[in-house]
């Protein structure tokens, strides 16, 4: 039966469907011939969503050292937390073995903190990394790529740097959200895009510039709203030779021009009116930057997945999936996950579930894992619980009596607790989504961390402001300094790919940190909230996520459709 429900920690009531109901009863997990139902959830949809995010540590990289073979690395665990760290070739070795660290079960304490203590002592990969890849030492929460660095969310990517939510892509630098594009440069939501700049929710367009909702468009510079044009010039039709004689008094390679073309696009949006949602063949489907989804409830950043709720950049096929942060990729049948797919099955509770791993509950990372309860950094092992190895039959066995254990610790049902995360809530994906002050965080018993990396030693550090303002005036020797932030004062270098990437494409030298471009690019999109406002144009009441802040004007998909077409 439906209910209404209060989140037990913000106190806002929410309902729980039907449908949610045979959703949770489809995913509980059998043992020994019996059903152990997993219960309706305690917290609202976004308190949910927020436990999840708090276990993510994306982008706070430290320099680590490989417990096994020495190799100098990067890591998420920052040294104060002393986690053992492998590298990916030594984690995956048969030179150690997680079983080694295997527990019995204590009935006397609650399993969450028995889950935590082990994954502490158990050696975790330095950066999470999957697939095979050619020279991606410094990617994290990526895979199956090759020559990319700092790339995050990322897979089968090539020749990318400074990258987030980057699929099927190549040689695209800084940008958010790029799936199937190539040579594209500061970009946020660009899909089936060739050799943009500045662009922003483009699909299929090609050698363009600060273009903003634009589909089919060539040769087109700071335009808004364009369909199939050519040679569109700040939103003006032009000939080829008048659009290319325009385009030679643009010097991208400059900051000072750079920038003033992206305030002059903003000056444009002012005047344009938004679309309520950016959806793309959706069908029956509500949230938004969808593309290609079905029967997807509350869904956002999500591209072929059918049949769900509540999922947050899945991606490249999913089906049957609820409460599922990250990434998807023929994940099925599973529910309250996070960083999970590549064809996964049945999957509860678990963070970090890889590559085929099937029937897991409460695991923290695991690859190839089948039947596995409460058991993290493993690989290849099925029937253990706490790391420890059992049989069928006693695994079988034993798991309900967790499970009743759980219960009665008000566990069992319930997403890893944000108290046991590894890292400090303010270093995790969920303050950019749900920021909080220090004490707040501190009053619920979550950690926060204020640790920041030694700053490196360089020759030399070039403040931001003295870098020369065009790219054809850098010389070589600015690989060898460190250039500050002008936003965070924190220092950071250039890769040789990335000064030839800005020579060769005309664009100038970066002023702020990966970290801060990326905050950036992030408060250009939309928020996951649904805020009602009324159609510019027919006045209709409608539900959009663009704050008056996005966008000062929107449009019910009707209205729009009328408008652009
Ligand atoms: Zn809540
Ligand atoms: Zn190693
Ligand atoms: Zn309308």
């Amino acid at each position: 039966m439906a209910e209404l429900k209060s989140c037990k920690i913000c106190k806002l009531n929410y309902q729980v469907t039907d449908d949610d109901l045979k959703f949770y009863e489809s995913v509980s997990p059998v043992f020994n011939g019996k059903k152990y139902f997993i219960p309706s959830p305690t917290l609202c949809p976004n308190c949910r969503q927020q436990r999840r995010l708090s276990f993510c540590n994306e982008f706070n990289l430290y320099p680590g050292e490989c417990g096994m073979c020495k190799k100098r690395t990067l890591t998420e665990h920052p040294p104060h937390a002393n986690q053992p760290i492998y590298c990916k070739e030594c984690w995956h070795s048969d030179k150690w073995e997680p079983r080694d660290f295997g527990r019995e079960v204590d009935f006397g304490r609650p399993f969450f903190d028995q889950v935590h203590d082990l994954k502490s002592s158990v050696p975790a990969q330095a950066l999470t990394i999957d697939g095979e890849n050619l020279n991606c030492d410094y990617m994290h929460y990526a895979g199956s790529s090759k020559n990319c660095y700092l790339i995050m969310h990322a897979d089968f990517c090539e020749n990318c740097s400074y990258g987030y939510g980057f699929k099927k892509v190549i040689s695209c630098v800084d940008g958010f959200y790029n799936l199937h594009s190539e040579l594209c440069y500061d970009c946020v939501d660009v899909y089936k895009c060739y050799g943009l700049k500045g662009c922003q929710d483009c699909v299929n367009c090609s050698s363009s510039a600060f273009l903003r909702d634009c589909i089919g468009c060539q040769n087109c510079f700071l335009s808004v709203g364009l369909r199939n044009k050519q040679y569109y010039f700040q939103s003006k039709q032009l000939s080829k030779e008048e659009y290319e004689s325009k385009m030679r008094e643009i010097d991208l390679g400059s900051y000072t021009q750079y920038q003033k073309c992206h305030a002059r696009l903003k000056e444009l949006e002012k005047d344009y009116c938004f679309k309520q949602f950016h959806t793309t063949n959706v069908q029956n489907c509500s949230g938004d930057y969808l593309k290609n989804c079905k029967d997807v409830q509350f869904g956002f950043d999500c591209e072929d997945v059918e049949g769900g709720k509540y999922l947050f950049q899945m991606v490249l096929g999913s089906k049957n999936v609820y409460d599922i942060y990250q990434y998807g990729t023929n994940l099925q049948a599973s529910y309250e996950c996070c960083i999970s797919g590549a064809n996964g099955y049945g999957l509860v509770f678990t963070l970090d579930g890889h590559m085929s791993s099937k029937n897991l509950a409460y695991c923290w990372y695991i690859e190839h894992g089948e039947n596995l309860f409460g058991c993290v950094s493993m690989h290849h092992r099925s029937y253990c619980i706490l790391n420890k190895q059992y049989t069928q039959e006693e695994y079988e066995a034993l798991v309900p009596k967790v499970i009743e254990h759980m219960q009665k610790s008000n566990e069992w049902g319930e997403f890893f607790d944000s108290k046991i995360a590894l890292f400090g809530y303010n270093k995790t994906t969920a303050q950019m989504w749900f920021p909080m002050k220090k004490e707040d965080v501190l009053t619920r018993g979550w950690k926060w961390d204020e640790y920041e990396s030694e700053r490196p030693n360089v020759v030399s550090v070039i403040k931001a402001a003295d870098l020369p303002d065009n790219i054809s005036d850098v010389d070589d020797e600015i690989l060898q300094a460190a250039i500050e932030c002008e936003e965070s004062g924190k220092l950071f270098k250039l890769t040789p790919f990335e000064l030839s990437f800005y020579r060769d494409n005309r664009l100038p030298l970066p002023r702020k940190a990966f970290y801060q471009r990326n905050l950036a690019r992030f408060a250009r999109r939309n928020p996951r909230k649904f805020y009602k406002r009324s159609c510019e144009k027919c006045s209709k009441e409608i539900l959009t996520t663009y704050t008056k802040e996005l966008a000062a004007k929107v449009c019910c998909e009707e209205c729009y459709m009328k408008a652009v077409y």
